[in-house]
């Protein structure tokens, strides 16, 4: 059977939501990563808790700790104040909505006052939002940063096949304009770049569209890509991987795009780690090969990769 995408089929697919409280983060990490600079930096990141976005991309499973009610004034700044108090210092935040931070319904426009009050101690700010909702909000809120600033937007992929029917309504002409108009009013960009996005089942072509999706970003004027494993559990996916049409990638298919990406030395490149074992058959070398991932992440390099049985 083949699937005609829409919102609809995309949400009637779909298990139930996580349960949240509207005054707290669903989520909050301390790490560290390499910055443009070069230095390795402490980042606080918050998972806020809000609306939903309003696309619905056939891969996206960010919809699970959202809400489906416009997130009610005030309710953020709780959030931001509620892991601030729980989080050690560092001179990065990212502010990460699962979404989009300038859609209205999502982060009232009202808080961003106090939003950029709390994180002024900050020296660099990231948060994501759709190339769509590129908008003058953006501008009011950076104006009101003491750091520097930087979105994070979904690219995807530039398969010229395959992007059209994630149902993200861009196009990569969209990226590239999205892009040049925050680097030209002083914003960083850093892209999330798919890795076996639905509808692309060869192994090799998955690596070479990931590596071209990775070229076209960095030409496009981003200052680093987060190269994502692409996974089913969202309901929609589970369906197109039972149809032939999804093939979650191997861990052996990352690890060799994630080298391929950084000997570009095109900018910095990121590899998601999350739920790595589920790409991996293999328990022996699972936590060295994240590990390395770790390791090669922060030092933006390639180091030797694990030995194991399974590989040979
Ligand atoms: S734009 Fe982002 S958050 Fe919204 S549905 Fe697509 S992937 Fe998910
Ligand atoms: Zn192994």
């Amino acid at each position: 059977m083949k699937f005609e995408i829409s919102n609809q089929l995309v949400e009637s697919l779909r298990p139930d939501k996580a349960e949240l409280d509207i005054n707290k983060p669903y989520l909050f990490l301390h790490e560290h990563e390499v910055q443009k600079s070069g230095k390795v930096e402490a980042v606080n990141t918050i998972f806020l808790t809000n609306k939903e976005c309003p696309f619905k991309c056939v891969m996206c499973d960010l919809w699970r700790h959202t809400t489906d009610e416009p997130t009610p004034e005030g309710a953020i700044v709780h959030q931001i104040e509620y892991a601030l108090d729980r989080l050690p210092d560092a001179s990065v935040i990212k502010l990460y909505n699962s979404g989009n931070f300038f859609d209205g319904k999502a982060i009232p426009v009202s808080d961003y006052r106090a939003i950029s009050g709390l994180i002024s101690p900050y020296d660099h700010v990231i948060v994501e939002n759709h190339p769509k909702l590129t908008g003058p909000y953006i501008r009011e809120f950076k104006d009101q940063l003491n750091g520097t600033f930087e979105i994070a937007m979904g690219l995807e992929t530039i398969h010229p096949y395959v992007l059209p029917k994630l149902n993200k309504q861009i196009t990569t002409d969209l990226f590239k304009k999205s892009t040049d108009h925050l680097n030209e009013i002083g914003i960083d960009v850093r892209a999330f770049i798919l890795l076996n996005p639905p509808f692309l089942t060869d192994e090799s072509e998955n690596i070479e569209w990931c590596l071209r999706s990775v070229e076209f970003a960095f030409e496009a004027g981003v200052t680093a890509c987060s190269i994502i494993p692409t996974r089913a559990g969202n309901g929609i996916m589970d369906k197109l991987q039972e149809n032939g049409d999804f093939v979650p990638p191997r861990l052996e298919a990352l690890e060799a795009v994630f080298e391929q990406a950084l000997k570009l030395k095109k900018g910095r490149v990121f590899c998601d780690v999350w739920d790595l074992e589920k790409f991996s058959d293999c328990d022996k070398c699972i936590d060295q090969r994240k590990d390395r991932i770790d390791k090669m992440n922060l030092i933006q390099n390639i180091i030797p990769n694990i030995e194991c049985s399974c590989r040979t």
